[in-house]
């Protein structure tokens, strides 16, 4: 063996497949050693399941395939998901008590894609209930910890998966982003994240939040690693999601060395007003600049409905939700209160103890803006400044070929620090026009601010150019170190 196993977290998913394929280092020890990594880091409070023999044996078929000389690109490269992503070897709860022990029949498509690859997977990753948070403390499992300063949120939803990425406890994990959940937690610990535009990967096995703006996508260190992955991520699943793109699977490792030159990359003033922290403005503006020194020209833009897209957002994804979640009733699934008088009563105490606060305020707002009376007033208003938003971007896009600004108003907030459902809606401000337009969008470390905590820079591309938004992440990536820091101690 050259490599050291202490040094075997450290590499990226592109060195570590590479070393895998070379039989420098076997999937077994290496699923070894991120195994006994989550175990001594649990106080993070990142993983809720792991399943050791599972791992172990996918690792092991792993090194058959390699031996063989059979294996795939990723073949043996640890990998977590989200728990909001059902898996037949791990339990999966969507971060809530109404799931507490589920097992699902079967491996959601994201999942089985990446399993194709040869990917092993190292188990569950802590999330918001149901995906819906942006600080991870709407887990009924407790908040995540961020590994740059434990005492601040790690983002959310899909705050376990960026932690883990971020201290090590895994090359790379899956995310889904309704309304920012990839970006913002990407951003809040210092990690690479992609959000496909919307249909791109399959949501057959996602737990349903918001279905017209559910998308998965992965997080890793860097731009190239989330290429890697996406591209074993996306791709038709007409049998299964009938919203998923017939567009065939791309490799998007391969545009990622373009040169920036002539890109034009338009700046939205609203995405520098007020709201943004001085700490976040000064290391975006720094990495535009350095966009700058790349080739590219910075183009004023405007996209003038930001600031509708909170009470849009935050009327269309709890419309979405109240409906997706009314299979939690206690019959099909689930957690199922264990007294009950008669069936609408088990009904309704299965939801009472099942879901938490946050779920339930989510559903009676949505169940609200749905009802008659109040449908025109609301969702259907909400409806039509949805596809102004989206026009406003395609107005943005005759002038550039990706949007930049920042990714949350401020850094990583402290755990315990927004107690009002309200403050934390407006912190998605950034992030929620473009999920609103199902544009793809990234985001990647450009810098630190206030208590030394990293700050992301967010990248939006048109339609279907996930391929573009990871060549400009990684061109930068290339000419800057940020993505490399890491927290101490680990
Ligand atoms: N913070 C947003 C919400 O709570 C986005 C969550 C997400 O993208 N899943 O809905």
């Amino acid at each position: 063996m050259t490599i050291q196993s202490s040094e075997l977290h450290d590499l990226s998913v592109a060195q570590l497949a590479a070393q895998l394929r070379e039989r420098k280092v076997s999937a077994l020890e290496t699923a070894q050693h991120f195994l006994a990594r989550a175990r001594a880091n649990a106080a993070l409070g990142t993983f809720l399941d792991l399943n050791e023999e599972a791992t172990l044996a996918q690792a092991q078929a792993a090194d058959l395939a390699l031996a063989g000389g059979t294996g795939s690109a990723l073949c043996g490269v640890p990998v977590a998901h989200k728990d909001i992503f059902v898996t037949k070897d791990f339990i999966t709860t969507a971060g809530s008590k109404m799931l507490a022990g589920y097992r699902s029949p079967f491996d959601a498509t994201v999942v089985s894609n990446l399993a194709a690859q040869g990917m092993v997977t190292l188990g569950k990753l802590n999330c918001d209930e149901f995906a819906m948070g942006s600080a991870n403390e709407n887990s009924a499992y407790g908040n995540v910890q961020n590994p740059w300063d434990t005492t601040r949120t790690p983002g959310g939803s899909s705050g376990g998966s960026a932690a883990a990425v971020a201290a090590r406890l895994t090359p790379a994990a899956t995310g889904t982003d309704t309304g920012g959940s990839i970006r913002q937690p990407a951003s809040f610990c210092g990690i690479t994240g992609i959000k496909p535009t919307y249909g791109r990967a399959s949501r057959y096995g996602m737990v349903a939040y918001a279905s017209s703006l559910d998308q998965a996508g992965p997080m890793a260190r860097s731009a190239q690693d989330c290429a890697l992955l996406l591209s074993s991520m996306c791709g038709p699943d007409p049998d299964r999601d009938s919203t998923s793109l017939e567009v065939p699977a791309e490799d998007f490792t391969r545009s990622l060395t373009v040169s920036l030159s002539g890109l034009r990359i338009g700046v939205p003033a609203e995405f520098f007003g007020e709201g943004l922290a001085p700490d976040v403005r000064a290391a975006v503006d720094a990495a535009l600049k350095e966009y700058e020194k790349l080739g590219a020209t910075l183009v004023p833009i405007s996209l003038p409905r930001t600031e509708l897209s909170i009470p849009v957002y935050y009327i269309i994804a709890p419309a979405e939700a109240s409906s997706n979640l009314s299979r939690f009733d206690g019959v099909k699934f689930g957690h199922r209160a264990e007294q009950y008088v008669d069936l609408i009563d088990m009904y309704k105490k299965t939801r009472a103890q099942g879901f938490g606060d946050e779920v339930k305020r989510r559903i009676m707002i949505g169940a609200y803006v749905l009802s008659h009376g109040y449908y025109d007033a609301y969702y259907l208003q909400a409806q039509k400044i949805r596809r102004m938003i989206a026009d406003d971007f395609q107005q943005a896009f005759k002038q550039c070929d990706v949007i930049a600004g920042p990714v949350a108003p401020t850094v990583a907030w402290k755990l315990g620090e927004k107690d009002d459902p309200l403050a934390s809606y407006l912190a998605d401000i950034f992030t929620l026009p473009g999920s609103l337009a199902g544009l793809p969008g990234m985001s990647i470390p450009v810098g630190f601010g206030t208590g030394q905590m990293p700050v992301g820079m967010q990248l939006i591309g048109n339609y279907l150019q996930e391929a573009k938004l990871l060549n400009v992440a990684h061109r930068f990536q290339q000419a800057t170190d940020w993505h490399a820091v890491k927290p101490q101690g680990n």
